[in-house]
């Protein structure tokens, strides 16, 4: 038999053409993105206006929804964890953070990640696959029904960031198309205006990127001022090092929109990339290559098999200041979530929280 199709992955016309290759009128297509992307329904049990025998042909060669919530936590802060698993049985992860006046939804790209970013816990899972345009799309959903209430409208906007598991630039097809199904009017409306994806600096597809129209928002992860330690904490770093990392910035910048800036991201590690000398070789290295962009210092959220601490509050002040005294414009991200492990770098599908006893449980994980 053939794979059964994975509805939410398919934009308004391809689910007409999909409906009228079964002999049914284009307005049944229209009436099926409509009770998945805007009433958010998860099986065509629900979607009652469609006649019974068109739901039952439906249900034999088509999939309404694949993720399965397999449990979900909420920290003291209201940020929100969902542990999933693909109808093949691999991890994924989603994180809802809501903010007073819009609430932000952390997806992940790919189960696993291929990099090995010695700082991030999802390396360790190393790549189980990257993810469909649908199983993309699904997070948002299932995330936004948690929040709000089935198809219930978000009362805030809601911004996307694809900073969960994975590399989205090596998943940059699947990616653009769940962007395009997900900004429809008639479905989530969630245009690429709100959305930023991060990557580690897959320098090929950061240039693809820059020539897509009606792109997201794009943030780099640099972790190191230097290709010594950048070498070090991100391997990426020696097939593509910071010169061309950099270079591919220069030319994105070129496509970035009147206020829009680059964000670098830059996980401050305790000893290791947060002195002063870091700080200053940060500020003449952006400098240098006069990028419009803002650095986001991510203090380290620490997760157990790894070695490294956060820098102290004290420590990300002094480095901010540095920054922003060279003219650099200089953020510090608040960390939310820590206690249900869903902070930046802590996903790799552990169960429980900070309360209860954790374990890694995910297929490839180093138990
Ligand atoms: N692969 C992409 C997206 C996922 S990581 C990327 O590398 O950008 C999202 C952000 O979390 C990255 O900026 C990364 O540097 C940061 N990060 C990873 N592990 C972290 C940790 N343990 N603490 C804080 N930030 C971390």
């Amino acid at each position: 038999m053939d794979k059964p199709v994975e509805l939410t992955g398919l934009s308004q016309p391809e689910l007409v053409t999909f409906v009228e290759t079964l002999g049914e009128p284009a307005y049944r297509g229209r009436q099926l993105f409509a009770a998945l992307q805007h009433r958010r329904l998860r099986s065509f049990d629900e979607i009652t206006d469609l006649p019974k025998e068109l739901r039952i042909r439906l249900s034999e060669i088509a999939r309404a929804s694949t993720l399965k919530v397999e449990s979900q936590y909420t920290s003291s802060d209201g940020t929100r964890r969902y542990l999933m698993k693909t109808h093949d049985g691999l991890p994924v992860e989603t994180v809802f953070i809501p903010e007073e006046r819009r609430d932000t939804i952390c997806f992940s790209s790919q189960s696993g990640c291929p990099l090995q970013c010695t700082f991030c816990l999802t390396a360790q899972l190393g790549l189980l696959r990257s993810l469909t345009a649908g199983e993309i799309v699904e997070q948002i959903m299932i995330a936004l029904n948690d929040a709000y209430g089935i198809g219930v409208k978000p009362p805030k906007g809601t911004n996307l960031v694809a900073m969960g598991a994975g590399e989205p630039l090596l998943n940059l097809d699947s990616l653009l198309k769940a962007l395009r199904v997900m900004a429809d009017p008639q479905g989530l409306h969630i245009v690429p205006n709100r959305v930023t994806v991060s990557t580690a600096g897959v320098v090929p597809r950061i240039l693809d990127l820059a020539n897509t129209s009606d792109r997201p928002h794009l943030a780099i992860s640099l972790a190191a001022p230097t290709d010594e330690l950048r070498d070090v904490l991100m391997p990426i770093n020696k097939r593509w090092p910071l010169e061309d990392l950099l270079g591919a910035c220069k030319a994105f910048e070129k496509t970035l929109k009147p206020g829009e800036r680059l964000t670098f991201e830059y996980v401050m590690l305790d000893g290791v990339n947060d002195s002063d000398e870091q700080a200053r070789q940060l500020a003449n290295l952006l400098n240098r290559h006069g990028i419009r962009s803002k650095v986001n210092l991510i203090p380290h959220n620490p997760a157990d098999p790894l070695p490294y601490q956060p820098s102290s509050p004290d420590r990300v002040e002094r480095f901010k200041n540095i920054l922003e005294s060279k003219g650099v414009h200089t953020y510090v991200r608040r960390p939310r979530g820590r206690d249900i492990f869903a902070a930046c770098g802590q996903l790799a599908a552990r169960q429980g929280t900070l309360n209860n006893l954790t374990e890694l449980t995910s297929i490839g994980a180093n138990n």
